[in-house]
């Protein structure tokens, strides 16, 4: 009967849907942030900050030392499978199997399907949780449809990274004491870019009254998918190529690289990213217009678009941002595989 009535989310692309956690994560995948209520969100934070103190005391938890963990990846990554990894250790899984070529040296390369190999890795390693990054926008839906362990997503395509978005609101969370309330600026690649749409839905889905502020060039302008459902959801969406006149309202101004390998490879492609980076670059000078109290965050890597100058200033945040990813991870491991 708990079946019947329970919530799942539809892929955008097609029918594979997978179950909302509401409430309950154990055993669930976790590919989109549409899965989650703010009592979740809540569970998660709580989690995390045990995680924390797990770090901070040094010692490596027995949390997870009966269970394996995949952790499969199609495209580069420095932060997101580092701190996967590093997850798994510092819960003591001493079974995991970790691929970050997976392009390049998997069976991929001989054309095996995204479900096949999913398959395969179930079978050959009889572990508990695979972890899956790759450059489809349905890989995470397709993973889990296939999967009969719990699937989360790293980053698909150019449409969801859900633990991004929870380790940026769990940032905003840390330094601004509120994820309600606030003047978010997005800046960059809002059309190729991930991390951007997933922190969008986890912002309305915390506050559905959230301001948002779309800066970038036309070319890179966030969907309209994305933007008609952060209004219906009750948020209000400004949208400008201006960073200067919106600049002085930001409580939060997350700057996003805009995402070379997503264009084309055409020497079109290539002439219309040359066109466009480089066309806004935080720097000390620009900030000066900014409140003293606001926060700049980006998920990295950053290529030109802030300047190294800004490291300094108490408003950059981006470098405590990643750090957070750790203890979210950590605790998205531990609730997924019921170990919390
Ligand atoms: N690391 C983030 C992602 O995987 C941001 C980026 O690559 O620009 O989406």
């Amino acid at each position: 009967m708990a079946d019947m009535a329970e919530r799942v989310v539809q892929s955008p692309v097609n029918h594979f849907t997978v179950r909302a956690i509401d409430g309950q994560f154990a055993g669930k995948d976790f590919i989109s942030v549409d899965q989650l209520g703010p009592d979740d969100v809540t569970r998660l934070f709580e989690v995390a900050r045990n995680m924390e103190s797990i770090v901070a005391r040094r010692e490596t938890s027995d949390l997870l030392a009966k269970i394996g963990v995949a952790i499969l990846f199609y495209e580069p990554s420095t932060r997101t499978f580092g701190s996967f990894s590093a997850a798994a250790h510092w819960l003591g899984a001493s079974r995991t199997l970790e691929v970050q070529g997976m392009s390049a040296y998997s069976s991929a390369l001989k054309g095996e399907t995204l479900p096949d190999t999913i398959r395969s890795i179930e079978q050959i390693t009889a572990y508990d949780l695979i972890v899956l990054r790759h450059p489809e926008d349905n890989s995470g839906y397709e993973a889990a449809h296939y999967a009969k362990v719990p699937v989360v997503s790293g980053g698909a395509g150019t449409l969801e990274h859900p633990t991004q978005a929870m380790l940026d609101l769990y940032t905003i969370q840390h330094k601004l004491g509120r994820v309600s309330g606030l003047r978010v600026g997005m800046l960059g690649d809002l059309k190729n870019g991930r991390t951007v749409k997933s922190l969008g839905r986890a912002l309305t889905m915390m506050d559905p009254g959230a301001q948002f502020y779309f800066i970038g060039p036309e070319e890179l302008k966030m969907p309209e998918t994305e933007v008609h459902g952060f209004e219906q959801r009750g948020a209000r969406v400004v949208q400008t190529p201006d960073l200067q006149s919106v600049l002085p309202e930001l409580d939060v101004l997350y700057v996003t690289r805009i995402q070379k390998e997503r264009f084309p490879d055409t020497q079109e492609g290539q002439a219309l990213y040359d066109s466009l980076k480089g066309r806004y670059i935080v720097t000390p000078e620009v900030m000066k217009e900014a409140k003293p109290d606001m926060i700049v965050m980006h998920p990295l890597p950053r290529v030109d678009e802030i300047s190294p100058e800004f490291d300094a200033d108490r408003r950059a945040v981006y470098f405590d941002q990643m750090g957070m990813g750790l203890y979210i991870r950590m605790a998205l491991l531990a609730l997924l595989t019921g170990k919390d």
